[in-house]
């Protein structure tokens, strides 16, 4: 084992199970370890690299923006951040975007943000209704956001206001939605929890729940936002709007970014004083955004991700896998017979990247740039270290 990683061992709080490889390259989709080994990444960071390593949109942008200027905080004006904002603003049903740093904080800001609203309506409206088998960030209240008792254990008192309703069961949301709802927090596919798609006339039929009960409705798009399904949000694929939209993740490329895109009369809660963040987006971060956002708003690019998708479903079909998801948002459930996280331990000794999520499941969120015949490739490797 290489020294620094049993350095690693040493020195570093113990909070991640790490596989004993240190990645010190990248190119496209191809990583490179510090031993010069090569392996093909469906995996992004965990959904994070939307244009792989090394692409010369980012890497020159953020290069150069670093000779300029990197940080001054939000007391001055930031025209790369404001840039980005009019992005997402004129490709979404938002009016504002507030800028953080992580998934997790875009989700606290967006729950600190409903609240507000209705403590200004002066409507006593707290509670967020989210959903079994979700996940949401590591803060206290996204955990608590987060409905599985394995992220909450041993970290009591968590904030109240919180309801959890199960997926794709209309009927338990309005069990769990009363008077004091405020919002309903949804991901159109839920990521950590397994890659489990939404069902269209569930999110349609809990839109329009949501409409006529006064509750706003929030999509967590940290991890379906910029491309991943498809659309630039994964909220586009079904006839709703949401109020509140995060997004981290792939919006900075690799490079820490996250943000929240509100309705204007929501957003006017948020006024000097009430909420912030000092390095949420800076010139380094919203420069990545800004490069980031060109390349996925080029024409044609997520159609390509769209019909990749479809690639990637088929060949895994053809390996006999189960795939569902959207995009390049890709889940297999295994058979109890076979360990996800065995084989993603496998697919790594023979060059492949690849994730997993809850319940078995194998996770595939390859840079959004890949091609099908490094798709073809990394799927080849996986069928000989299924079988
Ligand atoms: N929301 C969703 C849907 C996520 O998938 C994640 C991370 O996996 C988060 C929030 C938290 O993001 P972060 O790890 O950047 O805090």
């Amino acid at each position: 084992m290489t020294d620094f990683i049993q350095e690693g061992d040493k020195y570093l709080i113990g909070n991640y199970a790490r596989y004993p490889v240190s990645f010190v390259k990248g190119e496209g989709v191809y990583l490179y370890d510090d031993k010069g080994r090569r392996y093909i990444d469906m995996l992004a960071g965990i959904a994070v690299n939307t244009l792989g390593y090394n692409h010369p949109a980012i890497t020159e942008a953020i290069c150069n923006q670093a000779r300029q200027i990197i940080h001054v905080s939000n007391l001055f004006y930031i025209q790369p951040q404001i840039e980005v904002a009019k992005i997402l603003v004129e490709n979404s049903c938002g009016d504002r975007v507030f800028f953080c740093n992580s998934g997790a904080e875009a989700n606290e800001a967006a729950i600190k943000l409903i609240r507000r609203y209705f403590y200004d309506k002066g409507e006593d409206r707290y509670e967020i209704v989210t959903f079994e088998g979700g996940f949401h960030g590591r803060t206290l209240a996204t955990i608590t956001a987060t409905s599985q008792t394995k992220y909450q254990e041993g970290f009591a008192p968590l904030p109240e206001g919180f309801k959890y309703a199960k997926f794709n069961d209309l009927n338990s949301v309005k069990s769990a939605i009363t008077q004091k709802t405020a919002a309903v927090m949804i991901e159109i596919i839920q990521g950590e929890g397994g890659v489990n798609p939404a069902e269209k006339k569930f999110l349609e039929d809990l839109y329009q729940l949501c409409r006529e009960q006064g509750v706003l409705f929030v999509t967590d798009e940290v991890q379906t936002g910029i491309g991943r399904t498809g659309k630039l949000f994964a909220y586009q694929h079904f006839d709703i709007e949401p109020d509140i939209i995060t997004l981290a993740k792939g919006l900075g490329g690799g490079v820490p970014i996250g943000a929240v895109i509100s309705k204007e009369e929501i957003a006017r809660s948020f006024v000097p004083g009430t909420h912030g963040s000092t390095f949420g987006g800076n010139y380094l971060a919203t420069t990545a955004a800004r490069a980031v956002l060109n390349e996925v708003l080029k024409e044609g690019f997520l159609n390509e991700v769209a019909e990749k998708g479809e690639f990637l479903k088929e060949k895994l079909s053809e390996i006999g896998l189960n795939p569902r998801g959207m995009g390049l948002m890709i889940g297999c459930p295994l058979p109890e017979s076979k360990n996800a996280g065995e084989v993603a331990k496998k697919a790594l000794e023979n060059g492949l990247v690849i994730g997993t999520a809850g319940g078995n499941t194998l996770r595939f969120v390859p840079p959004l740039i890949i091609t099908k015949d490094e798709i073809s490739e990394a799927v080849n490797i996986l069928q000989k270290v299924v079988n």
